[in-house]
């Protein structure tokens, strides 16, 4: 379906749905752009302040698929709370969550999270199709790309979970190689998503060009410019300059897998990350393209029992200080940390 036939479909069957409560939330998407969802409200974009683009508070990656995911809430609340308000002492006011649906995702403990730890945090809508599509739930298969993004863009007008909490971007992801047709279809329904609501995309690629160009070349068959999508774990591309060809068209480039030097038994590898995304962000610096970086940890603060907990803090405590000493300005710090992310994550439709 082209994307005018799309948007007339949308626009009638909101037509036809269109109780005084669906015009109100019409008039709430006018009032949306320009301003960035946190699971406690809209914020101006200036209010992002210092922002994790991509970590996990809750997950459950690695067990079976469940959503809403349940915990135990009161022992959630006590791992990671103090957590984060020692995150947040580093000078960090957000925190995007990049736990889907099926893999983790309950708002409403989530949006406790936030309150407690005096913390912004941004949720998300979408199905990730990457880890061989064991998160796709049967319907994905059933439905089409029309029908997926119906069902995100009424978590984007209604509420998850039943909550009035809504997304501040849209999740998912691909698995390697040439796109499979399940997650083609993702990728186009995130398309129709996009265009109805302004939801950045933010799509775990890793390392896979291919899949990269074609999700490009989905979204914009769809009419959606690359400014809407981010290379999430962009640090795995071999070839830095795939990295820089896509932001030259206008994509984010998501570095996210900070270590700290310590992390785990590897010290030779994790103080090689810092060292990998040193390159990296020194590659954009010289291509004149910081303006397209975001930086995280894909940290896990509160993963399923038997997985170890990843940390966010290595931006703050480490690769800060080595970006410093690397001749990087206050300001081309302040661009990636905050400039990038409250650009990125604002509600605004990007299309040709
Ligand atoms: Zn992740």
């Amino acid at each position: 379906m082209q994307r005018k036939e799309f948007i007339q479909k949308v626009s009638a069957s909101t037509f036809l749905m269109a109780t005084g409560f669906y015009s109100s939330m019409g008039r709430a998407i006018e009032q949306d752009q320009g301003m960035i969802i946190t699971t406690g409200g809209t914020i101006s974009p200036s209010a992002m302040g210092s922002t994790l683009v991509h970590e996990h508070i809750l997950s459950i990656f690695g067990t079976t698929a469940q959503e809403p995911a349940e915990y135990d809430d009161s022992h959630a609340l006590n791992e990671v709370v103090p957590y984060l308000k020692y995150i947040k002492s580093l000078d960090c006011d957000t925190i995007v969550d990049c736990s889907a649906a099926y893999l983790g995702r309950n708002v409403r403990l989530l949006n406790q999270i936030a309150e407690q730890s005096d913390i912004q945090i941004l949720t998300n809508t979408g199905i990730y199709g990457a880890a061989n599509d064991d998160y796709v739930p049967d319907y994905a298969y059933r439905e089409s790309a029309e029908q997926l993004a119906r069902r995100w863009i009424s978590e984007f007008e209604d509420g998850i979970q039943g909550t009035d909490i809504r997304p501040g971007f849209l999740k998912s992801g691909v698995d390697g190689g040439s796109l499979s047709e399940i997650d083609a279809k993702l990728i186009r329904a995130a398309a129709y998503t996009h265009l109805e609501t302004g939801l950045l995309l933010q799509i775990h690629t890793s390392g896979n060009t291919t899949a990269a160009n074609e999700q490009l070349a989905i979204l914009e068959e769809e009419g959606v410019r690359p400014e809407a999508w981010v290379w999430v774990h962009a640090q795995n591309t071999e070839q830095v300059q795939d990295l820089v060809e896509a932001a030259k068209r206008g994509a984010w480039i998501s570095l996210d897998g900070l270590r700290s030097p310590n992390f785990l038994n590897g010290k030779r590898e994790s103080e090689s990350s810092l060292l990998h995304h040193f390159e990296m962000v020194k590659t954009f610096k010289e291509e004149k393209l910081l303006d397209h970086i975001l930086l995280s940890h894909d940290g896990s603060t509160y993963p399923p029992e038997g997985t170890a907990k990843r940390p966010l803090d290595p931006l703050f405590n480490a690769f800060v200080p080595m970006l410093k000493t690397g001749g990087f300005s206050p300001d081309e710090i302040n661009q990636v940390l905050i400039e990038n992310p409250a650009k990125a994550f604002t509600i605004k439709k990007r299309t040709f």
